[in-house]
């Protein structure tokens, strides 16, 4: 994960892109291009067996979803909407001819089920591991893209669903292969904060952990943030300290990742009274402040405590 991260910020100081056509360039959960009078949004992201999933112990049908769901969730993390998606897989010599049409068979269905219909992709077979690369499409919802830069000091933070354990089976659901990709919730979250076509807040999807991806519209809002840890909503899966040697639910919440949950910012008032949307859990975990030196992102605790968070995301989890 560090050596991807490392080539992120390869490509980013190297982009040199003229802003009539790049309407969103790289930084955000999606890039956006102007075609004619259309906007249109894309995202790519791969998965690689022994890095993101085990094949050997994971039915072939949970990762072909998690190939199309993860790009999705990078789809709500900008309220935009999906239109189509194309794949690129590299299969093991192994893996035989069944197992590829009932992966491909997999990615197609799931994609159907979001209306982001599979309309093309390429397949090569080598001596290696199985890597599925997934590209989707999208379009605007029903206001400008959410960006990552949206979020002022005073507005609050929220966040959907429920936070860690992501790798820990509970109750049959095993969160980083079954999640549901946030695409409703985005779509009602721009009807309430969208005001003169334009989301009034930031939002990103929980890919790395709130302690990492909080931290990204921080420094892409030039921000910074409190967090309250006792209000964070923990996953079922962390409870009854299912993990010998816990530092604690809220530091899973925290640091585990592959939540693909929405993290986002928005007026406290806009917000007032809400606690779901479509269904889903919305629970509002601290406040954006203004920029400072020190750290990016403080702890408070409800005695009024206040230090700072260290541990970051999967650095911290893989250290
Ligand atoms: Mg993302």
């Amino acid at each position: 994960v560090r050596e991807l991260v490392l080539l992120n910020h390869i490509y980013l100081a190297n982009a040199q892109l003229d802003a009539a056509t790049v309407v969103i360039p790289p930084g955000d959960d999606m890039g956006c291009v102007r075609i004619g009078s259309q906007e249109v949004l894309v995202t790519v992201d791969q998965i690689v067996d022994g890095v993101h999933f085990n094949l050997a112990a994971t039915r072939l049908e949970k990762i072909a979803r998690k190939a199309i769901t993860r790009n999705l969730s990078d789809v709500a993390a900008m309220a935009a909407i999906p239109v189509a998606a194309v794949a690129a897989a590299l299969l093991p010599r192994d893996l035989g001819q069944d197992r590829a049409e009932a992966l491909f068979d997999a990615m197609r269905a799931t994609a159907n089920d979001y209306r982001c219909p599979l309309i093309g992709g390429d397949i090569g077979i080598y001596a290696g591991p199985l890597v599925l690369t997934v590209t989707i499409i999208a379009r605007p919802g029903p206001v400008a893209p959410a960006r990552r830069s949206g979020a002022t000091p005073g507005q609050g933070i929220f966040v959907t669903g429920v936070l860690g354990g992501s790798l820990l089976t509970y109750q049959g659901h095993t969160h980083h292969l079954d999640f549901e990709p946030r695409l409703a919730v985005a779509l009602r979250l721009a009807e309430l904060l969208g005001e003169t076509g334009i989301f009034r807040g930031a939002m990103i999807d929980l890919s790395d952990g709130l302690a990492t991806d909080l931290g990204h519209i921080c420094t892409a809002s030039n921000v910074t943030a409190e967090l309250w840890p006792h209000c964070l909503p923990i996953s079922p899966a962390l409870a009854g300290d299912r993990l010998p040697g816990a530092p604690g639910a809220w530091q899973h919440a925290l640091t585990d990742g592959e939540d693909y949950e929405l993290c986002f910012t928005a007026a406290v008032e806009a917000m007032e009274g809400l606690t779901s949307l479509e269904g889903v859990p919305v629970t509002h975990v601290g406040t954006i402040l203004p920029p400072r030196s020190g750290p990016t992102i403080s702890l408070k605790w409800p005695d009024g405590r206040v230090e700072p968070l260290t541990a970051r995301g999967w650095e911290h989890h893989s250290s």
